[in-house]
């Protein structure tokens, strides 16, 4: 009926690849058809879409190493410019639309008002998501291959939201990083360590585009027999971060108020629910589905399944992040700890890690003991995965 009442000859917008919005924007292309007007998606989304990047044999990749290979082959378009509407070719809109405006819908949460960490770490919009990319380019680009996977550092770009919402597009992105190489702003390895991952973006949605289910069937359909649990006694301990391991803890605290966790962390937190308590991927998938800001209908599921090990590409099942060793890897000072998982703020770095080691340091704050022993949940994931069908 808008396009009727505002006598649009012709809808456009940009393509979307999850289950859901493929239906929907089916379903709206065919309503428009029907009733006399052009309509048709674009690919705003991705460097290439999903079809066009092809292995020799097969439907599509399962590995990401040849799929950014053969992408890579060709450059991806550069972003169009932004378009000038002349005075002499604006469309000419009815005034009337019946529109409501954004603040009578109500949107935003009250009693309770769950936003309040959202609004302090995120400025939505094209501005912000511009300044972003331009501060990590002119910033963090240099070194980050080398200082991507440290929590406690400002060291990546903080795009995804951006990217998840369209405020900035992937292409904008490809093209600023590659102006910086060619000023010498940034050594290639860096350069290349930054573009892979826009590529894992990519070879997420090849995989969604090629499997619709992602977020609900394993990509390796032998995991489909293995008895996940449905119920954990420890899901709202991960859930609120209170397992007792400060760097699982730390993520999930910074997801809840932030909306965000850095990398390194998701892998660490989501490993720890599905091998050390054995929960199903799927419950974690939707937990994040429902607290990340970037949310994304082909990067969430694809990388639970990758930590799950049912995913394309996914990490061998015997390889099951020690959040301890991580912890002391990745946050040898405790200093993204101590942000996060306040009551342990006083603990020394040497004791950060193992908190439960320090009874005496800890006793007065109530953080809580481990819900699992590590050994013990490792011992017992890796015997419940050896019995799996082989591959
Ligand atoms: P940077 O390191 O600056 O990377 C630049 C961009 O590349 C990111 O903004 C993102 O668009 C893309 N990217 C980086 N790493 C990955 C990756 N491993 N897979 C796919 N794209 C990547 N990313 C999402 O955008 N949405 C999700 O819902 C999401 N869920 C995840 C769930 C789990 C369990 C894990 C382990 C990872 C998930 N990721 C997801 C991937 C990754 O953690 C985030 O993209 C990254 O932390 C975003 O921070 P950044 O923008 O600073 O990344």
């Amino acid at each position: 009926r808008l396009a009727a009442d505002c006598h649009a000859g012709a809808v456009l917008w940009s393509r979307r690849y999850g289950k859901a919005e493929r239906t929907l924007d089916a379903d709206v292309k065919s309503r428009l058809v029907a009733t006399g007007h052009a309509a048709e998606s674009f690919n705003d989304r991705l460097l290439y879409e999903p079809w066009e990047v092809k292995p020799q044999s097969g439907d599509n990749f399962k590995v990401f190493t040849p799929f950014w290979k053969a992408a890579t082959r060709t450059a991806p378009a550069p972003p169009m410019a932004t378009p000038s509407l002349r005075q002499t070719t604006k469309p000419n809109l009815p005034t009337k639309l019946g529109a409501v405006s954004l603040d009578a819908l109500g949107l935003l949460p009250r009693n309770p008002d769950w936003a309040a960490g959202l609004r302090a770490a995120w400025v939505p919009g094209e501005a912000s998501a511009r300044h972003a990319l331009d501060q990590f380019v002119g910033q963090y680009l240099a070194g980050y291959a080398g200082r991507r996977d440290r929590p406690d550092l400002a060291a990546t770009s903080s795009l995804s939201p951006h990217l998840r919402f369209g405020e900035i597009s992937v292409r904008q992105c490809w093209q600023t990083v590659h102006r910086a190489t060619a000023m010498d702003q940034a050594p290639e390895s860096d350069v290349a360590k930054f573009l892979a991952e826009l590529g894992w973006r990519e070879f997420s949605y090849h995989l969604l585009y090629h499997q619709r289910d992602l977020a609900t069937t394993c990509v390796q359909p032998r995991f489909e027999s293995f008895e996940w649990l449905q119920q954990s006694p420890h899901l709202a301990a991960w859930q609120h971060g209170k397992t007792g391991y400060p760097l699982v803890d730390a993520g999930m605290r910074q997801l809840w108020q932030s909306g965000w966790m850095h990398n390194r962390v998701r892998m660490i937190a989501a490993s720890f629910l599905v091998k050390h308590l054995l929960v199903d991927w799927r419950i974690g998938e939707a937990w994040f589905w429902d607290t990340l800001v970037d949310a994304d209908p082909a990067s969430n599921p694809a990388s639970w399944q990758w930590v799950a090990g049912c995913g394309a590409d996914a990490a061998p099942y015997f390889r099951i992040f020690n959040p301890v060793l991580q912890s002391e890897r990745f946050d040898a000072e405790g200093n993204y700890i101590k942000r996060w998982v306040r009551e342990l703020a006083k603990l020394d770095a040497s004791d950060i890690h193992k908190p439960w080691e320090h009874v005496q340091a800890i006793r007065k704050t109530k953080y809580p003991e481990p819900v699992v022993d590590l050994a013990t949940g490792r011992d017992r994931a890796l015997a419940a995965l050896a019995a799996l069908p082989r591959a």
